[in-house]
Parts: C-alpha cells; structure tokens; sequence
C-alpha cells in the first residue's frame, strides 16, 4: 500500500496541527512517524526530564492514533538511516512535517529532502511553530528586523491581515494508516535514559493569571507567568491557539508571544549567532573565564541572593523566572566576565523549555551583543532587583534555606569592583 508519513518532531499535538492535517487531507493513507535523533540524544545526560516529557507526549498520541485503528511508529537512530531503512520498508508517496528553524534540524532536513527527492518523493514542510516566519515580517526593503519594537508593530498589522486559521485533525481521522496490531513503543531504558518521575507544567492556558499577567509578571515568588514554554518547544500547544487568547485577554503576554516569534526569525535569519555575538565587536571580550566563578554560579552559591535562589530554582526544577533568568545571565557575563556561551549551555542543559532561538536570544541580550540589546553600560545591580522584585524575601528564602545565616557564604565579588572590571572589559574590547 502507498502510504504518505507525518512525522512529528516539534509538533507533538494531534489538534490544530498544520502538516498532519495537510497529510490527513491528500488521497494516501497517513503513518505517523517520530525518531529519537540520537545525535541530538548522545549529547545528553541520562537523566533528562525532556526526554522524559517527549515519551509521555508520544504514549498520548500512540493512543489517540490506537483510537483511530493505526499507531504512531517510534525509531531511534540517526534520521537518515532511519530514513534509508524506512525506504526499504514502506512504499512511501509523500512526506509531510512542520518547518523548525534550527540549524541542525535545517542541515538535517536538507539531507532528508535530497534522500527523498532522489526517489521521486514530494518532502512538504509547513509553517506551524511560529505565527510568522522567514521574509513575512520584514522591513519594506525586504531585509529582516533586527530591533523588536518596528518588528512588532509590523507583526500586529501582518496578524490583523494575514491571521493563520486553526487546523483540525480530527474529523479526517479516517485517512490515517490501518495498523492490525500497534506499534511497540520504546520505553526510556530501550532508548538509554532513565525514567525519571516528573511532574510538568500543564497545556492548559491558565486564564486568570493570563489575565493579570500585565501586574504580577514580574514577582518571581508567586506562580506570576503561565509557565507553557515547554509546551511551546515541543508543540504541544498550539501558538496559534496561544495567540488567539492573547489577542482577547493580555496585550502585554501576546508581546511575549511575538517576542517568540522575533527570536525564531533571527536564528533563522543569522544562524552564526548560536555561537556568535550578533554585534561582531563583541567576540573581542577578553572574557575571565574563572572556572571556580563558574562554579559558584551554576551552584547558586555567589553570595548574591536573587541569584543564588534562581539557580537553586533552575537546578532543582529545570524552571527559572524570566526576571531572574535577566539577572542571572547579567551576573554572569558582567559581574563574572564570564563568556555568554558558557551560560547559554548550562541553561540549554538544563530549562525544561531550552529553545535555542530564545535562549541564545535572551543570553546574548543580557551580554549586550545581541540584536536590540541591553546596552553594554547598563549592569543590574543584584541587591536592587532584590529589593525591587522579591522585596519581602519570599523567593529567596524558598530556595536559599540557609540566607540570614552564617552558613550563607559572602559574596564572590564586590558589585562596585566588578561594575568597574567589566566596564573596562567591554570599553577595550569595543573600542568606547
Ligand atoms: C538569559 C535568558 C534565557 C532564556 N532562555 C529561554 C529558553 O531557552 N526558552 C524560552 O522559551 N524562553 C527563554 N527565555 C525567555 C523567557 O525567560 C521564557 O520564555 C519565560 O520565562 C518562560 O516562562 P513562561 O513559560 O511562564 O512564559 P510566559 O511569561 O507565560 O510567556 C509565554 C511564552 O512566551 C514566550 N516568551 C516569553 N518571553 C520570551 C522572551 N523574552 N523571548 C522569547 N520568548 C518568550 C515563551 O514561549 C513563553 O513560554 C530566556 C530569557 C533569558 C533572559
């Protein structure tokens, strides 16, 4: 039988799904297809609760396509044996997936492209994990924004105009695969990770705290912002349903949403940023890099409070406030003149909602080289934003039990001391 094959990667929902319902809308029979890419999985501990959250998604829709009489097909293995393998297995019409604007996944699907197209197989991408993508919100003379606020304002006219409408999937449930038993799905140990017991934020969109999100946003002690991100990264909401809401319920969280947006396209557009700064002059920082710094960063032990809790918090949660995730990357590259890049891995090791797109995006912000940055002059003052943002303390003391005592170590550097090392840092480097 011909068959064409959806293949999930960032889009692990079965409503509102722009590829599968393209796929469930053609005349073949439609296989559901997800690969463990283990050259993205040898990169990581065995004790990852993303992958963790990525097997729970995939038995939901195991059994939501069980329900449907066909099963989802799970591989592991590097995508472009798997592909090879699966060549020799099926008698493949057509491929569907939904775009992601990664490098590697970009590189990856070129090869997949040219694998299927050498045997006469349409390869279709679509757009679904973004409102926007590459040249539709750019500037009239067709370059990309690179400052957020003109891109925003460009974003909400294209919205007003060019709104993305929602895909159901379905009501067409009929085209899908006829499997007679189901699938075996790998368990975590099969794949070599463990299986951790984790408890994940829930997909469903919190109304009220949407509601408020334009007063509370910024006081990490309370459960102040929706904490969907990981449902973001891994599609398992969906942005256009994301934004609908927003659109009726919070101006300021649908600005969030765009900022989303924003990232996604400048790593679409400038993919040297992964690892380069945005503003060149800033690749000449002579960094410290003082592995023991390091250390006492990552551990929350700097002597700072605010900073030492969100690690603690990201440590123990694979969650950090966005207040506290500006505060801590600016400690680190200013207060401890330590590279961004080293930043960036500890937290795209361990945040539960790692997007490369934002999260090079909000490091190379707090270092100053990024595109609409925070100038390289401006360095939180940690004791401030204490004051201004946890100002009774509450989410210090959940997370530093030890603060107030004199178990509580000092600080690693003076603030007045370390304005001044990384001011003359930054001035040498750019040339001020
Ligand atoms: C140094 C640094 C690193 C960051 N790393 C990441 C990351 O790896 N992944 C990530 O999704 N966000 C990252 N952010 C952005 C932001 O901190 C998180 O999106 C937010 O804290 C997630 O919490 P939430 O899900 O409760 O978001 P909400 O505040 O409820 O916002 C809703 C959604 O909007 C998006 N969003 C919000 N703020 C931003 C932003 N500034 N940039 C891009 N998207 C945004 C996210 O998808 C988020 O889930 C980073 C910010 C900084 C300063």
């Amino acid at each position: 039988m011909k068959i064409a094959i959806h293949w999930f990667r960032r889009d692990l929902r079965w409503e509102d799904n722009t590829a599968l319902y393209h796929a469930l809308q053609g005349n073949l029979p439609v296989l559901c297809l997800f690969i463990f890419d283990s050259v993205i999985l040898d990169s990581l501990p065995q004790q990852d609760r993303r992958v963790v959250f990525i097997h729970e998604q995939l038995q939901k829709l195991h059994l939501a396509l069980q329900q449907q009489g066909s099963s989802l097909l799970v591989k592991y293995g590097r995508p472009q044996e798997v592909w090879e393998e699966l060549l020799q297995t099926y008698d493949i019409g057509a491929v569907y997936c939904n775009r992601d604007y990664e490098p590697y996944p970009q590189e990856r699907d070129k090869s997949i492209y040219a694998l299927l197209s050498a045997r006469q197989i349409v390869f279709k991408g679509y757009k679904d994990h973004v409102i926007f993508e590459k040249n539709e919100v750019s500037k009239s003379d067709g370059t990309p924004y690179t400052v957020f606020t003109p891109y925003s304002k460009r974003w909400k006219e294209m919205y007003l105009h060019h709104a993305p409408p929602s895909y159901e999937s379905v009501e067409h449930s009929r085209h899908f695969y006829p499997t007679s038993t189901p699938y075996h799905l790998p368990s975590l140990t099969d794949i070599g990770f463990e299986a951790l017991n984790c408890d994940f934020p829930s997909a469903d969109f919190p109304l009220s705290l949407i509601e408020k999100y334009a007063e509370q946003r910024n006081f990490p002690a309370y459960q102040s912002t929706t904490h969907l991100g990981i449902h973001f990264r891994f599609g398992t909401i969906s942005i256009r349903q994301a934004v609908r809401l927003a659109m009726q319920k919070s101006m300021v969280w649908l600005n969030e949403l765009i900022w989303r947006d924003f990232f996604q396209s400048i790593l679409y557009h400038f993919p040297h940023t992964a690892t380069q700064a945005f503003k060149p002059g800033y690749d000449s920082i002579q960094w410290l890099n003082r592995a023991s710094d390091f250390e006492a960063w990552c551990n929350g032990k700097t002597g700072y409070p605010l900073v030492d809790a969100g690690m603690r918090e990201l440590n123990a949660t694979g969650f950090m406030h966005n207040r506290i995730r500006m505060l801590v990357a600016s400690f680190l590259t200013k207060h401890l003149l330590i590279d961004w890049r080293w930043g960036e891995a500890y937290f795209a090791a361990r945040l539960l909602d790692y997007d490369m797109a934002a999260n090079v995006g909000g490091w190379q912000w707090a270092a100053g080289s990024g595109c609409d940055a925070a100038p390289y002059f401006r360095i939180f003052n940690p004791m401030l934003q204490a004051n201004k943002f946890d100002p009774q303390q509450l989410y210090i003391k959940k997370w530093l039990p030890e603060w107030g005592t004199s178990a509580y170590a000092p600080p690693i550097v003076e603030h007045t001391i370390a304005r001044a090392r990384v001011l003359a840092a930054y001035r040498l480097a750019l040339g001020k």
